[in-house]
């Protein structure tokens, strides 16, 4: 009999909700014809952390020392690694107030409180480890998960999207609540693949599938024109990071827009 492809579901510091997101969905079902679930705490609480496995799916940003450790020796026995979601690949909302130190964050939330674990700053899963495949979004979208999957399963692999949300908002014909409502839409520099989800229910892009590149997206741009619609330097700093925290160079450019200074 034809050995079965062995999956691995890891979760890190995170909402639970990519994991839950994949665990409801009934192609699960079929997918055990093909791979055995090696480890998956929300499916299996027998599952064994330290097992090897083909595809490593990794939810949750790195928050915590244990958590370094965890995700290096997910890399050592996994041939796949796949970064899941916002967390995992951004570090998530949890990076955004990282202008902030770890003990400010600390007292804020817990105050005296002790714990048994060291934590950290979130940060994503490839500040420690190389990782093959990202899976993008808050939760990423059930379609991406089986693609990704079912691309894997039959020995090939998954193509990336690398064009804009406004892209798949425009093919939509919503109107543009940037240019007709001012609204600080994110969908010019944020990866498509929800086919412009927010927008086309007139909600604001707030770019949770992350950028597409640091260094392609044009958030000087993007910057230029919040500025025209009257928002401010720190207005658009706080969209800005609430899923690109990481970006090493956005307060440094976002500060040259104020400063009128050219790119
Ligand atoms: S990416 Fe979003 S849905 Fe997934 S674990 Fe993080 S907060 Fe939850
Ligand atoms: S609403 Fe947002 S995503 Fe849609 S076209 Fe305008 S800026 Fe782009
Ligand atoms: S429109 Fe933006 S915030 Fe909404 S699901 Fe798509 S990427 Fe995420």
């Amino acid at each position: 009999m034809e050995e079965k492809i062995r999956i691995g579901f890891y979760a890190l510091t995170s909402c639970y909700g990519c994991q839950l997101q994949f665990a409801m969905m009934d192609e699960i079902l079929h997918l055990l014809l093909n791979a055995e679930i090696v480890c998956w705490y929300m499916l299996d609480r027998d599952s064994a952390e330290d097992e090897p496995v083909d595809i490593a799916f990794i939810e949750g940003s790195v928050s915590t020392e244990e958590e370094v450790e965890l995700v290096k020796k997910i890399r050592e026995n996994a041939k796949i690694v796949v970064a899941v979601g916002a967390c995992a690949i951004q570090g998530g909302v949890q990076s955004w107030a990282n202008d902030k130190s770890l003990e400010e964050l600390w007292k804020t939330v817990y105050g005296d409180a002790k714990v048994k674990f060291k934590p950290k700053m979130a940060e994503p899963v490839e500040k420690y480890i190389k990782v093959d495949y990202k899976l993008y979004g808050c939760p990423p979208e059930k379609k991406d998960f089986l693609y990704a999957l079912g691309t894997f399963l039959i020995g090939s692999w998954p193509e990336d999207i690398d064009y804009p949300v406004c892209l798949e908002c425009r093919l939509r014909g919503n109107p543009c609540v940037l240019l007709e409502r001012g609204e600080p839409c994110l969908g010019p520099i944020t990866r498509a693949g929800c086919n412009a989800r927010c927008p086309a229910y007139s909600i604001a892009c707030v770019g949770c599938r992350g950028a597409i590149g640091y260094d392609v997206a044009w958030f000087d741009s993007l910057a230029r024109v919040f500025k025209e619609k009257g928002l401010t330097k720190e207005e658009i700093l706080r969209r800005m990071k609430i899923f690109n925290a990481h970006n090493p160079k956005l307060e440094e450019i976002v500060n040259k827009v104020f400063e009128g200074v050219k790119e």
